[in-house]
């Protein structure tokens, strides 16, 4: 090789360094976000059923860090994205439940903090926090849950029509999005899926997509709740007991169009009928229900997963990959029948751990695979320290782009708060709070007509079955995690009690009783 051939070799091989140091400047930042996706149904994660593959999340994971350890501090929907937008603990953003909850917009946020640094900021897909968003040039969300066939959307405040699936069109959305953008400034994208969230209604295309598979059971499936307390065992959210006709596709839902009415009914009908005729019991009816749940869930998620594909692809297209900070999470993690279960809320490790995936190719070698104690408090803390923005005090997370970097600081957190707060409410999970750590955990059911403690031993009761709480042998780290749940409440200032505004009243459940005064109003 000549001299000069070797001298423009050079100049050209720092050019994508200078352009990323100086004339493209901050990354961009696209926030992939889906609805209750378990980690077992994202086979970069390696759940031993092998549920489903997810080729591009994988191809995330195989080309950023795939962390173990994000968990999340209240396991419910509405209360995890308030606090993704502030960086704060429900307590102190204002948003606990999904119940009477409404999101402050007036609060810091950080798109807001994106947008005044210069940002252009869009939010497409799932919002779920009631009050309009603010902080974004562009928003088109679903009102409420939302539905997956032909949903009804609002754009910048205007209702608009769709025809299609929930996914594909949250992804072309986002997608237009990012082609009419103003190429002169970095962006934020954040794409809010509705799935897999109940009551998982797969694209028309995707069902039958296993086959008819019979899907591997979980050990604990037919969990007594032996070994814990009051609330474990009068939850409402046993795929026993709490799945509705809609849930399981007995009935169809009421979106659909004459065609796809007639798709749906196609799939399901004559395996309905057979189901029908089968009159199952017992345990024979719970495994029809956990694979009909399974087909459904994880039809959800091949749509969610082609999603970040399209995406990715888009990135690729545009030559913005190299500078652009993906993250792929989910707003808690869900049950796919562990402890009889679905849903979510608990401190318990199917729903406290969410998936998160990052890729950021500037700054986080490929393949890496953390398991440092991480949260979506610390979401806005990171996205704000990778563009360059500073991270208000009043937020309560912290900035992982270190660990993204690697390696980790030697004061990273050993341990996380969790509160939730939803009960009386939907799946009656009572109220807790408590203290996770690498090995351990300590909770606390705290309402009156509960009121116990458990703590659980991970490494040797990773199912959490059995609460060793108050045995002797215990005895010294049960004190420990006391102490450190004591100063985690102080250091985030949590109220005790509960605020007014927490306080919910019973459901009210339809039957007879209620029914004969509106009858006897109805006369009067
Ligand atoms: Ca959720």
């Amino acid at each position: 090789m000549s001299r000069l051939v070797c001298l423009l070799f050079a100049a050209w091989a720092w050019l994508p360094l200078a352009s990323v140091a100086w004339g493209a400047g901050r990354p961009n930042l696209v926030f992939i976000f889906s609805d209750d996706h378990a980690y077992q149904a994202i086979s970069a994660y390696q759940d031993p059923r092998g549920l489903l593959d997810t080729p591009n999340i994988d191809r995330l994971a195989r080309e950023g860090m795939r962390f173990d350890r994000c968990l999340v501090p209240n396991s419910i929907c509405g209360p995890s994205r308030a606090t993704v937008l502030t960086g704060k603990y429900s307590h102190a953003n204002g948003f606990y439940n999904n119940t009477n909850s409404r999101f402050d917009g007036t609060q810091t946020t950080f798109p807001k903090l994106l947008q005044a640094a210069g940002y252009q900021t869009a939010i497409v897909g799932k919002w779920h926090l009631v009050s309009e968003p603010t902080g974004f040039d562009y928003w088109e969300i679903l009102p409420g849950q939302g539905v997956y066939y032909n949903p009804p959307m609002i754009r910048n405040g205007k209702p608009v029509k769709h025809q299609g699936y929930v996914s594909d069109l949250i992804t072309d959305l986002a997608l237009a999005w990012l082609r009419q953008r103003d190429r002169s400034k970095p962006f934020l994208l954040m794409c809010h899926h509705k799935a897999p969230h109940r009551s998982w209604q797969p694209n028309l295309k995707y069902l039958g997509h296993d086959h008819d598979r019979q899907y591997p059971i979980p050990e604990t499936l037919f969990d007594d709740y032996a070994g814990r307390g009051k609330a474990e065992r009068q939850q409402d959210m046993t795929i026993a007991k709490t799945m509705t006709p809609q849930d399981l596709k007995l009935v169809p839902p009421k979106q659909l169009t004459d065609e796809q009415l007639q798709a749906w009914n196609a799939y399901y009908e004559p395996r309905n009928e057979a189901f029908r005729k089968a009159n199952l019991q017992g345990r024979d009816l719970v495994r029809w229900k956990y694979n009909r749940y399974l087909h459904d869930y994880l039809g959800c998620i091949k749509s969610v997963d082609e999603s970040v594909g399209r995406l990715l692809a888009y990135l690729d297209e545009a030559g913005l990959a190299e500078n652009t900070l993906v993250i792929y999470s989910s707003d808690q993690g869900f049950y796919l029948g562990e402890h009889g279960w679905f849903d979510k809320r608990w401190i318990f490790e199917q729903s406290l751990r969410t998936p998160l995936v990052v890729r950021w190719p500037q700054v986080t070698k490929p393949g890496r695979i953390n398991d440092d104690l991480v949260s979506n408090l610390d979401f806005a803390e990171t996205m704000l320290e990778a563009a360059g923005v500073p991270v208000p005090s009043e937020m309560q997370g912290r900035s992982f782009v270190p660990l993204l970097k690697g390696p980790t600081p030697a004061d990273w957190r050993k341990s996380l708060y969790y509160h939730y707060y939803e009960y009386p409410g939907p799946h009656d999970v009572a109220r807790h709070y408590g203290v996770v750590t690498a090995h351990y955990k300590l909770v606390r059911f705290y309402e009156p007509q509960f009121d116990y403690w458990e703590l659980f031993d991970l490494e040797k009761d990773p199912r959490e079955l059995t609460s060793v709480y108050g045995r002797p042998d215990y005895a010294a780290v049960q004190q420990e995690l006391h102490a450190e749940l004591g100063r985690l409440r102080q250091e985030f200032k949590v109220p005790d009690p509960d605020p007014a505004e927490t306080i919910l009243k019973p459901a009210a459940k339809p039957g007879p009783a209620k029914a004969k005064p509106k009858r006897k109003q109805a006369k009067g």
